[in-house]
Order: structure tokens, then C-alpha cells, then sequence
């Protein structure tokens, strides 16, 4: 916690911009697109139906989980119709200018089929949890989705798809939460280090160094 609470007066204000990547000086963002559906005169159009949110894998900012949560329901449950209103709603998201709080009451009926602020505080609130299975092929306890291997091109070769798998998890080891959904992950705070909590079937396990297979090709 101790490391994590220094960094809270160097949160940074104005990232730069560098394609889908967003760079800092010293703490990087991803841009995480977030699918949204169109009706009615929308559905044809060819405005690209995605909200992208920065989000800080570390969650050095301490809300990322709480943005990508949110980007997770706005994918569940936002029906656009409206271009102008889309747009609005998408450049509040994006910007992250406006407060939290104020984010999730005026957008509630984009987050929650019922407009329930309760379901949507409890959604993004939810307490850490160990990753299920082994990296590099761990998956988000909650919504299921690999945390290394590429979730949406499973179709192309099997042995490209894994080594993507073990080249993400050996430059990026210790994510703090699910990108899809914003779930956190339990994190094992044993001999100065930290490290993801993994749960299989059976047990509940400390690994510091999963066995990586390496495909030969
Ligand atoms: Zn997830």
C-alpha cells in the first residue's frame, strides 16, 4: 500500500496521445474501446459505436477498475439512437473530466437496464479476487476473458495466439484488474513483492513463477 499511496500526488493531468496508447512520463494509460449498440437511424450509420476509456493497467490513478467496470456495463446496457446525444456521452466518458459520481448519476441509463444507481455501485465496487487458472492463459474471475491471451482472434494459428499469451504476461506480469470489466485482482503482498493470487479447481495458490511452454517456431 505503501508504494501505491506515494504515487497518489503524481497523478498526471494531461496524457499525450500516441495512437491507441496513451503515454505518460512515467505511468502509462491503454485506451480500452468498449462496444456500445446502435438503434434506429443509428444502426446504419457509420459512426464507430466504441467508447474508448483510458484506464491504467497498475491502477496507479486508483479508479481504472472503476472506469473499465462502467465500460463493461455501458457494453451491456447502452442503446443509442441518437448521434449527438452518443457523442456526448461518449466525449464524458473519454475525457474523464467529469466527476465520478456525477458520471455515473447522469449516465445511469446507459449502465443499468433499470436505471438502478445500486446496481451499478455494487458492480464497480466489488472485492479483489484471485485470477482462475495458471498464466499465461488466466481468466477474469467474473466475466471470464483471458487476462494475456488475445480474447477476440482465438481463430488464427493456436501456437501465435499462445505465444501472444506468454509474450504479454512476461512484459506485464501483475495487472491489477480485468480490462473487459474492471473486476480486481487479489494480489499477494509476501516477501516485498507482489503478485497475482491464482485459483484453480481445487486450491488457492501463491505463484511467483508460473511454467511458461514455449512454443519453438
Ligand atoms: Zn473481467
Amino acid at each position: 500500500m505503501g508504494h501505491q499511496g506515494r504515487q497518489l500526488g503524481n497523478i498526471p493531468v494531461e496524457p499525450t496521445l500516441k495512437g491507441q496508447e496513451m503515454v505518460l512520463e512515467q505511468y502509462p494509460y491503454v485506451g480500452m474501446p468498449y462496444r456500445v449498440k446502435f438503434v434506429g437511424p443509428l444502426a446504419d450509420s457509420s459512426v464507430d459505436p466504441c467508447i474508448t476509456i483510458k484506464l491504467m493497467p497498475n491502477n496507479a490513478d486508483r479508479v481504472s477498475p472503476i472506469y473499465a467496470g462502467l465500460g463493461y456495463l455501458l457494453t451491456k446496457h447502452a442503446k443509442f439512437s441518437d448521434e449527438t446525444e452518443f457523442k456526448i456521452v461518449r466525449g464524458e466518458f473519454e475525457s474523464r473530466k467529469v466527476p465520478l459520481m456525477d458520471l455515473i448519476i447522469d449516465n445511469r441509463g446507459y449502465l443499468s437496464s433499470r436505471f438502478d444507481l445500486y446496481d451499478i455501485i455494487g458492480f464497480v465496487s466489488v472485492y479483489p479476487r484471485p485470477v482462475i487458472d495458471n498464466a499465461p492463459l488466466s481468466k477474469c474471475p467474473r466475466c471470464n476473458a483471458y487476462i494475456w491471451a488475445p480474447n477476440d482472434d482465438q481463430s488464427t494459428d493456436k501456437d501465435e495466439w499462445y505465444n501472444k499469451a506468454v509474450g504479454r504476461f512476461c512484459s506485464y506480469s501483475t495487472p491489477r484488474f480485468c480490462l473487459y470489466c474492471g473486476q480486481r485482482f487479489r494480489i499477494s503482498y509476501k516477501h516485498g513483492r507482489q503478485d497475482l493470487i491464482y485459483k484453480t479447481a481445487k486450491t488457492e495458490r501463491h505463484i511467483t513463477i508460473p511454467k511458461l511452454k514455449v512454443n519453438q517456431s
